[in-house]
């Protein structure tokens, strides 16, 4: 029935919760009515003393005094008679005029006795004794069944009360304690290697959430470990072929089959530096990490910004004779990390000149619109196929066509824009038509 500990902890709390609280109550209700009870007892009682006192000074008056009082006493003076919690009575010289026989014949018990004063006109003429005992003496069989009743009620309401909480605590808990154990399983498995596995029908309160929470932690985990993958897979394919033409050519050189002429190292030294160049893009891809982490947003001027830029890389493009230009940008502050948004335009820039014939245009533009500005690079290079549009900004993704050229790069260019531009707030979109040219947008809330 308990199958988690935090099932059975819930049910505990909420059964000792609910049964101490009726016990309380219980209690308080028995305790008060106990108290009610024992006042309406000594009420009775006293009145009961006081109609003997009186009975007894009437006595007094009609005979002048208690003579022949002794001999017949007055009418039901005996145990539990009317008169029977009276022990005896004494005259005002305090002697005996009449006893009671149970007085008579417990006298040795020293029973604690209470006394009242007959008065007659306003003079004293005797006192009379009453035992203590008078609760029980006088606890009629009605009263008695009144309180059994009343207790048997109280201990009938604990009983269903208690019956009714053991149900609903064994439901609540359950319906409490099942996500968590769901949620515990799936951390078990996470904590195994098994990623796979997600929490269905979650309840919709906090629990819920943490059970979102968790599913979405075992998709990242998953696709960080896919990408991880991927990632050495691809490294390690792209390592592998500089690697091997620099071996079979340093093997040719060694075995004297290929000459070491000038020409040769030279091959050799351009694979060394594809080699240098692939490091030196993963090592930008965790630069982009470490920057992520670290951004430092300041207001960014965007035309001072983009024309300082447009200067550094003018004379790039113009050695390779292409038009490029920058147009009139609106006055806009952007609050961004200046790093962040030189490393996505440089990377922006570089693919369009790497991938942009001679005589052909790059263009910077920035637009605003609303509450965002876009910039676009544009250039009339060789486009991108509509097929790989969809994945260019994936890590080491590299169209066919760059694949083939000496000038394409490890396909991680696009990813840091991607990555950068996203973690400031902002979103990249391309556009492209094969051989005609392609054209890069990237979108950032003004905040105005
Ligand atoms: P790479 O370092 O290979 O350029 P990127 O991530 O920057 O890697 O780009 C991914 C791929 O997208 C490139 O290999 C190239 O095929 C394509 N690409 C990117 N920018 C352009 C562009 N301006 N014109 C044509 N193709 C481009």
């Amino acid at each position: 029935m308990f199958d988690s500990v935090i099932l059975k902890k819930l049910t505990i709390v909420i059964l000792a919760v609910s049964l101490g609280g009726i016990l309380v109550l219980g209690l308080t209700v028995n305790l008060a009515l106990d108290r009610q009870f024992q006042d309406y007892l000594t009420r009775n009682e006293t009145a009961r003393q006081e109609q003997i006192v009186r009975i007894l000074g009437d006595y007094y008056r009609e005979n002048n005094g208690w003579n022949g009082f002794s001999d017949m006493g007055p009418p039901g003076f005996r145990p539990g008679g009317p008169m029977g919690n009276l022990r005896f009575v004494a005259d005002e010289k305090q002697q005996i005029v009449i006893a009671s026989r149970r007085f008579m014949m417990r006298r040795q018990d020293k029973e604690p006795l209470s006394s009242r004063p007959i008065v007659v006109d306003g003079v004293r003429v005797g006192t009379a004794y009453f035992g203590q005992n008078v609760i029980q003496n006088i606890i009629t069989a009605q009263d008695r069944v009144f309180r059994r009743t009343i207790n048997r009620s109280i201990f009938l309401a604990i009983f269903i009360t208690g019956f009714l909480a053991f149900l609903v605590a064994v439901l609540f808990a359950r319906r409490v304690s099942r996500p968590i154990t769901a949620m515990n399983q799936i951390a078990k498995n996470m904590t195994a290697g098994n990623l796979n596995c997600r929490i269905g029908a979650l309840p919709n309160d906090e629990i819920g959430e943490l059970g979102v929470s968790l599913n979405s932690l075992a998709e990242r985990l998953q696709q960080a470990d896919q990408l991880r993958k991927k990632m050495t897979a691809d490294v390690a394919h792209d390592l592998r072929t500089p690697l091997a033409t620099v071996k079979s050519h340093l093997e040719g050189i060694i075995d004297e089959v290929i000459p070491a002429s000038k020409g040769n190292l030279e091959s050799l030294l351009e694979e060394i530096n594809r080699l240098t160049e692939l490091v030196d893009d993963l090592q930008a891809v965790a630069a982009a990490d470490v920057t992520i982490r670290h951004f430092q947003n300041e207001p960014v001027e965007l035309e001072s910004f983009l024309k300082d830029i447009h200067a550094k890389m003018l004379p790039l493009f113009q050695e390779k004779q292409i038009i490029f230009s920058l147009t009139p940008v609106p006055p806009v502050i952007l609050n961004i990390d200046r790093n962040a948004l030189s490393k996505i335009m440089q990377n922006l820039l570089s693919n369009a000149y790497k991938y942009t014939f001679a005589g052909k245009r790059v263009d910077i533009n920035a637009f605003c619109f609303g509450h965002s500005v876009a910039i676009t690079v544009s250039d009339e290079g060789i486009g991108i196929p509509a097929k790989d549009l969809p994945n260019i900004f994936e890590r080491f993704y590299r169209t066919d066509e760059s694949r083939n050229r000496d000038s394409g790069g490890f396909g991680l260019g696009l990813t840091i824009v991607k990555e950068l531009v996203e973690a400031m707030g902002g979103s990249v979109e391309v556009s492209s038509a094969l051989g005609e040219g392609s054209r890069f947008t990237i979108r950032f809330p003004t905040g105005d």
